[in-house]
């Protein structure tokens, strides 16, 4: 069929495949009996028969055979009918064009085609070739199909791990086609990061470009390197990113056996954000930032939330709250925690409309406790002027365990703090609870009181090796044993 030169091809064709090509040509009525065995046939040949794709110019990719699965697309648009394989390419990277393949064959085929058919060298003079599956060159052997066979199963053999990921990674619901190829493509190494790249290009860095700390490995992009610390910290999923194995395959399998359908969503989407924001700091030198990559989580996760509404773990967590909040004063706890190599922490907790939102930030430069705090509380009032954008005529009161400052900012005095690094910090925090005029006040509280952002401030201490910021949920609290709920105890009339 491939000898389009042959004349009995032509009468074929033009006789009984005028517009669909031999594989997609079906029974009419009239056509002659022979035809009818010829389709019959097909259906066999069509398991023995495949296009073996380099240049992409001659096969069709809906209506000829051309990776192992294909089927014939029934549905096809004529425009779809008429795309040759290398339409399926983009012409800059030379790459598959993943969504063209998910809009013709479904998710499942493009993985197929994505982990086996090597995309079309465009530039190449060597045509498609229809060959026989079975034998080498075409040619039908009973040895080398014997050969055939073996290689086959030996491939299959080592790709058993690779199966079993990828039928954990297909059958997932309300995770998009776009996100599972992703998943796929990280797992058998073909995403381009710097370390994966700089094996076929001497000239480009392994470097991460994020931390330009260490290679750009996949775990180290996906786990280990500091801006995507930051975001696994805000995850629901309490991932213990220090403990995985560096390689991929094998922290892919030590996170997904603890997952369930649920987790394994969150854990999808998270992936799929962290890559978008890696992204965006290579190609568009954006910086990265953890805090707009939860809320892309959360839009994804809310939205299958919506229609779905009794499988995500959203809906578990927010039942786990409890939350009596004032609401004329929002309270919020803020602490710091500092160590003598210049380390610190700084977190507070606001309780907004029934929902504790939590920030934690790391430091590295710390000259003192003090400092620290300082910094924290003035954190703390830069964030009711952003992230959190509280109402213009909102009530804040700001809950500190250290008196000298919580006095320092009440009298407006900066001339006799303990610490002199502190004053631009403790001046601007009173400059800035001015400019709101004086709804934010600052409240002096005992240490056990401002414990869950004492616990926070201790976490952001450790490990981190760039100034993050960090939003914490109510689930990750609820699992390291912090009261989600303001504690009445400590604060008794905020039930008013
Ligand atoms: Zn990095």
């Amino acid at each position: 069929m491939e000898r389009q030169d042959k004349i009995w091809v032509d009468i074929c064709k033009a006789k009984y495949f005028p517009r669909a090509g031999f594989w997609g040509a079906t029974n009419t009525r009239g056509t002659s009996q022979l035809w009818r065995e010829v389709v019959k046939f097909r259906g066999e040949l069509k398991e023995e028969v495949c296009w073996q794709i380099w240049n992409g110019q001659k096969a069709y990719a809906v209506s000829q055979p051309w990776f192992q699965g294909w089927q014939t697309q029934s549905g096809a648009s004529t425009a779809d009918k008429k795309l040759k394989v290398r339409d399926l390419v983009d012409t800059q990277t030379n790459q598959w064009r993943e969504d063209q393949l998910v809009r013709l064959f479904g998710p499942q085929e493009a993985i197929q085609i994505l982990s086996t058919v090597r995309a079309p060298d465009l530039n190449s003079n060597l045509d498609d070739a229809l060959i026989w599956k079975r034998v080498k060159e075409g040619r039908y052997s009973v040895k080398e199909g014997y050969e055939w066979r073996m290689k086959l199963e030996n491939s299959l053999r080592t790709d058993t791990v690779n199966e079993t990921h990828w039928l954990r990674i297909s059958t997932l619901k309300n995770v998009v086609p776009k996100v599972k190829i992703f998943l796929w493509r990280l797992l058998v190494g073909t995403l381009p990061i710097a370390q994966n790249l700089h094996k076929r290009i001497r000239a480009i860095s392994p470097m991460c470009q994020r931390c330009t700390i260490e290679n750009e490995f996949e775990c180290h992009c996906f786990f280990f390197c500091p801006g995507s610390r930051a975001v696994w910290f805000t995850s629901p999923l309490m991932l213990r990113v220090h403990e995985l194995p560096l390689n991929i395959t094998q922290a892919f399998n030590h996170i997904t056996q603890t997952l369930d359908q649920q987790g394994m969503v969150i854990f999808s989407y998270t992936m799929w954000e962290l890559w978008k924001g890696r992204n965006e700091v290579v190609m568009q030198h954006k910086t990265f930032n953890p805090i707009q990559i939860r809320k892309n989580v959360m839009a994804w996760i809310t939205d299958e939330h919506q229609s779905n509404p009794q499988h995500t773990v959203i809906s578990q967590r927010e039942e786990q709250q409890q939350y009596e909040v004032s609401n004329d004063e929002w309270q919020m706890l803020v602490d710091g925690s500092w160590d003598s190599t210049g380390k610190a922490g700084t977190a507070f907790v606001v309780y907004k409309e029934g929902i504790a939102h939590c920030f934690a930030y790391n430091h590295h430069q710390m000259s003192d406790p003090f400092h620290t705090e300082a910094t924290a509380v003035h954190e703390a009032i830069k964030a009711l002027c952003n992230e959190i954008r509280s109402p213009h005529d909102q009530r804040i009161c700001i809950n500190t365990d250290c008196q000298i400052l919580a006095n320092a900012i009440l009298k407006e005095e900066i001339d006799n703090l303990p610490s002199w690094k502190a004053i631009p910090a403790v001046h601007q925090s009173i400059q800035m609870i001015k400019q709101k005029e004086n709804r934010i006040r600052i409240n002096y509280v005992c240490r056990e009181a401002v414990r869950p952002a004492h616990v926070l401030a201790n976490f952001a201490r450790g490990g981190m090796t760039a100034t993050t910021v960090t939003v914490v949920n109510q689930g990750t609290l609820a699992a390291w044993g912090i009261s989600t709920a303001l504690d009445r105890n400590f604060f008794p009339d905020s039930e008013n």
